[in-house]
């Protein structure tokens, strides 16, 4: 050993900084929400889905399981990409596949962020985007939004590269216009990537903006609507010469024939996906009434999650109370966010488990 230290602190820190770049070295990696490993929770703290993947998606699993798995998958997706292409009526070489869209908003960030290079997102929002920023070293523009998480005029006067916006957005799940989405579209010189991952629990979409706009990119999950967090599969819409750009940047082989096999045999069964879907959104109505009228403040979500503020106890105490019960949501622990929960729908008995936990804790 060429380095003594005392403590495993000091190797931390020294190992940090001698092989590390010093972007790497300074930043604070992405925290996802806590996956318990073990059974009995109610599970409300990460938008999955309550509702277990199409039978079809078994199905159609069990038939890939053998010698195919030999070999490598396709490595542009594109069975799945034509599938998409046709549910959107557009061509397949507008669409690109990735391992979850956190993958795909990886390459978004490889390709359009280097060193210093500005890329704009709103605050509070998915907290993985000031994460790939810090990765590529880009200069993060943190635009805060109005306490009723609606967007200030500030977003529409940036002319950073990259403009990283979900919508809906969390942790609120508020739901843009299609309007202002356009106008941010035209108010930008750069890339535009609107994040739909909750998008199908939502009134409308942008997808038919991509017509008009060479600077938009829309990118899309099955995690969340289709009740396939577990496969990896998100994508992304696009022009072709953005697409094109994106696939130089995507690793060969990125998304595993499993995942591939699954999200084709999901998106053809609509009927389920539907079905869910509409019971998603009517118990998410039905979850924020009860909250209501216990005296929480229910922000109005177009996702599949709600965010609320408790009227009496703090969201900490509520939040520690539920976790005793094995009820798990998500509580921020920063300064701005930490009056809030933010509760992912869950199947009609999680909620009632949750409505009855929290009518208990909250007085
Ligand atoms: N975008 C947003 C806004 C999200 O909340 C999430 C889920 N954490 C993702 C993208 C990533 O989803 P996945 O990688 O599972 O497709």
């Amino acid at each position: 050993m060429r380095f003594r230290t005392r403590t495993n602190h000091e190797r931390h820190l020294r190992i940090m900084k001698s092989y590390f770049r010093k972007n790497i070295e300074r930043m604070i990696g992405y925290i996802p929400g806590i996956q318990p490993e073990n059974a009995g929770w109610v599970k409300l703290n990460t938008n999955e889905n309550p509702y277990p993947p199409s039978p079809r998606v078994i199905d159609a699993l069990r038939g890939a399981l053998g010698d195919r798995l030999r070999l490598y998958p396709p490595p542009t997706s594109d069975r799945l990409r034509e599938k998409i292409a046709q549910f959107f009526s557009i061509e397949r070489d507008m669409v690109i596949v990735g391992n979850g869209s956190d993958e795909i908003l990886t390459i978004i960030a490889r390709s359009f962020l280097g060193e210093g290079t500005e890329v704009a997102m709103v605050e509070p929002t998915y907290s993985l985007y000031p994460v790939l920023a810090d990765i590529q070293d880009a200069a993060k523009n943190k635009i805060a939004l109005n306490d009723d998480f609606t967007l200030t005029d500030e977003v529409f006067a940036t002319d950073a590269a990259l403009l990283l916006i979900s919508n809906p957005n969390p942790p609120s799940g508020i739901l843009y216009g299609r309007d202002e989405m356009e106008r941010l579209c035209t108010t930008t010189d750069g890339i535009v990537v609107i994040d739909e991952a909750y998008v199908d629990f939502a009134d409308c979409d942008c997808v038919p903006l991509l017509a008009d706009h060479e600077n938009l990119i829309i990118t899309r999950t099955l995690s969340k609507s289709y009740s396939l967090a577990g496969m990896r599969v998100g994508f992304a819409l696009a022009s072709r010469e953005i697409i094109e750009g994106m696939m130089k940047v995507k690793d060969s082989y990125n998304v595993n024939i499993l995942s591939q096999t699954a999200a084709v045999a999901a998106l053809e069964d609509q009927d389920y996906f539907r079905k869910n879907i509409a019971r998603i959104r009517e118990d998410r109505e039905y979850l924020s009434s009860q909250l209501r009228e216990i005296g929480f403040e229910v922000f109005p979500s177009q996702a599949n999650f709600i965010l609320v503020s408790p009227s009496e106890k703090s969201a900490r105490e509520i939040y520690e109370s539920l976790l005793q019960e094995k009820i798990l949501v998500r509580f921020f622990d920063s300064d701005n966010m930490n009056r809030y929960l933010r509760i992912t729908v869950g199947s009609k008995e999680e909620n009632r488990k949750l409505l009855d936990a929290v009518k208990r804790h909250a007085g």
